[in-house]
């Protein structure tokens, strides 16, 4: 009787460690540190069910913006390291920000546990259609001929939209005034009621309004010219080479994520990333796939922020 009671609570035991360490065994957070309607959140929405879906439990998007995205990378960072709260790694809050803004509550290499790079998406400046100039010529012209009467959209403060619009007036003699928002989903909304005249945006966002006429395309980020805009030049091909840089959008977790959890999470994106419907809704964004190692995804970060360090120096970057 003693024996077989000790055997059933062994094998209940058994069974108990085994349900703690299968992970995933709850639904997992994927956070978004903008507003929606940005191109964190677009990426975000379209990797979570795949995702989902290949680990066997439902990945779940939550936004939370505020301080340019690092109120919820801060959030990210101190999660428990256990694989349900994850965070969408930007450009913005692991490399821009933490370059410019000395006060950000986290470090940006060690705190996290990068998994994967899902996609590097172009740049682009855009205008309401009532800019008095419809290509870059005339933009430049525009700017120079009134400095200090526009204004930019971003994302928010110490963001790569930021960051390059400012690299972009110091590049150019030019000067236009900064208008943060809670993440380019609204900045969106207001350049596009007219109520900004320019944005900086990541490619996702703002190719839906640049293609049904509500934006105009101004120059773009990216390799070379893109097929989605090919009448538009890339910042190389203007001569301003060093604001021709792609943003990233990746998934991380806080630092002392297990390797079994990155292993499995890197592997259900890379199978989410398999179907040719998800593939073409993120190159549809004038996106590139990505979905590389944990390994170099974390290379990656480290040199982009190396990069964005140089940025803040060279063009004696400050935030306002
Ligand atoms: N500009 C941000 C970034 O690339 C994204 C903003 C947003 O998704 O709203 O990091």
């Amino acid at each position: 009787m003693l024996r077989r009671s000790l055997f059933a609570f062994s094998l209940l035991a058994a069974a108990g460690s085994a349900m703690a360490q299968a992970y995933p065994h709850k639904p997992i957070k994927l956070q978004v540190p903008f507003a929606p309607g940005g191109t964190t959140d677009i990426i975000a929405r379209v990797i979570a069910e795949p995702l989902g879906k290949a680990l066997g439990q439902s990945v779940v998007v939550e936004n939370k913006a505020g301080g340019g995205g690092v109120v919820g990378a801060n959030e990210t960072a101190r999660a428990t390291p256990d694989g349900y709260s994850l965070g969408m790694a930007t450009v913005s809050t692991t490399a821009a920000n933490p370059a410019i803004n000395p006060k950000i509550p986290y470090n940006p290499m060690a705190d996290f546990t990068p998994i994967i790079n899902i996609a590097a998406t172009p740049n682009v400046i855009a205008v309401h259609p009532s800019f008095p100039a419809k290509d870059y010529k005339g933009f430049i012209a525009e700017l120079k001929k009134s400095p200090g009467k526009y204004s930019y959209a971003t994302s928010g403060t110490g963001g790569i939209g930021h960051l390059q619009t400012e690299l972009y007036k110091s590049q150019t003699g030019t000067f236009i005034t900064h208008i943060p928002y809670r993440g380019a989903g609204p900045a969106l909304n207001d350049t596009v009621a007219g109520q900004v005249p320019i944005i900086f945006d990541n490619l996702p966002s703002a190719l839906p309004f640049i293609q049904s006429g509500r934006l105009t395309a101004i120059v773009v980020a990216a390799p070379q010219r893109l097929a989605v805009l090919p009448n538009v030049p890339t910042f190389k091909e203007v001569g301003l080479e060093p604001v021709n840089r792609m943003a990233y959008y990746g998934i991380y977790g806080p630092k002392g994520l297990p390797k079994e959890v990155v292993d499995k999470i890197n592997a259900g994106v890379r199978k989410a990333l398999e179907d040719p419907a998800v593939r073409k809704r993120i190159e549809d964004t004038g996106s590139l796939i990505v979905a590389n190692s944990p390994a170099e995804f974390a290379a990656q970060m480290k040199a982009e922020y190396e990069v964005y360090k140089k940025v803040v120096e060279t063009a004696k970057l400050r935030l306002d």
